[in-house]
């Protein structure tokens, strides 16, 4: 199934051009900063609530004429795999990779849905689109093992994990405002019967810019939701970046940015610099600032 959110708090499955309005099911848990999806998994998703005769009798639109959010506006978490495909690790020139590195965390504040915009924060400082399949969490998973680690799997989604190139700690980077462009849908993992052959694409006002597969993820997801829980309890909602291939570039004011993922489908975002600032005219002292 895909899930989609929109409008205001509405959680919806997509059938071809339709959506059918399911956040009845969810009831009122769905109206909180979460969302409805976030709602739905905490309850404890089981796919049998929708039978085709249930979804018979909701409202449906046209899905071209609702305006879709983020899946989930506010996961729990948003982890980030530094470094997860060797040709990446070759275009930036670095010597380690996640095994090294291990995870990061992105604010939750930084997600946005489809459309965007990515909000370039400074005028001066290259930023650049990573494209990644995402990974959402279905169960509670705490010290789990690679074989097990797919049974803890939602559903999965296409994402940018936008990043400025300076000196900050990724966390900072990575974590600007619409930094996470989430969607257009979490599609259910009955779906997906293998995430580890799925092409990921990425184009650039039309110019294809990458081009890898989940087939060379160095911690596929398995072992990077092994590695996670081995650090952290995941919850359901959660959702984990894998990583971005080869082909990270800048984006600037007026860019459209399009992730593609076999199998799951397209995010479109644009991009503004409207509001950016000199990277120097950022708050607090620099490094001869005497102390008090
Ligand atoms: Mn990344």
């Amino acid at each position: 199934m895909h899930f989609v959110v929109y409008e205001n708090h509405r959680l919806g499955i997509v059938d071809g051009d339709v959506v059918i309005d399911v956040t009845d099911v969810v009831g009122s848990g769905g109206q909180g900063p979460g969302g409805p999806l976030a709602a739905l998994l905490e309850q404890g998703y089981d796919p049998a609530v929708f039978t085709p005769e249930r979804l018979a009798n909701l409202p449906r639109r046209a899905l071209a004429q609702v305006r879709l959010k983020a899946p989930l506006p506010r996961p729990g978490k948003v982890i980030g795999a530094p470094v997860n495909y060797l040709e990446h690790k070759a275009e930036m020139s670095v010597t380690q990779t996640i095994a090294d590195l291990g995870i990061f965390l992105k604010a939750t504040s930084s997600v946005v849905g489809p459309g965007g915009p990515v909000r370039l924060p400074y005028l001066d400082k290259r930023t650049d689109q990573e494209a990644e399949l995402a990974v959402v969490i279905g169960r509670t998973a705490s010290n789990i093992s690679a074989s097990e680690a797919l049974d803890y799997v939602f559903g999965y989604t296409c994402s940018l994990d936008i990043t400025v190139r300076s000196t900050e700690d990724r966390s900072t980077r990575k974590s600007f405002d619409t930094f996470t462009p989430l969607g257009p849908w979490v599609i259910t993992t009955d779906e997906i019967a293998d995430p580890h052959k799925l092409e990921v694409l990425c184009w650039v006002n039309g110019l294809l810019r990458q081009q890898g597969n989940t087939r060379d993820l160095i911690f596929d997801v398995a072992n990077l939701i092994a590695y996670t829980s081995s650090v952290m309890t995941l919850w359901p909602g959660d959702v984990i970046l894998t990583g971005t291939p080869a082909g990270v570039g800048p984006i600037v004011d007026g860019n459209q940015v399009i992730v593609e993922i076999e199998k799951i489908g397209k995010l479109a975002v644009t991009v503004t610099a409207e509001g950016a600032i000199p990277y120097d005219a950022r708050p607090g002292p620099r490094h001869n600032h005497s102390p008090r």
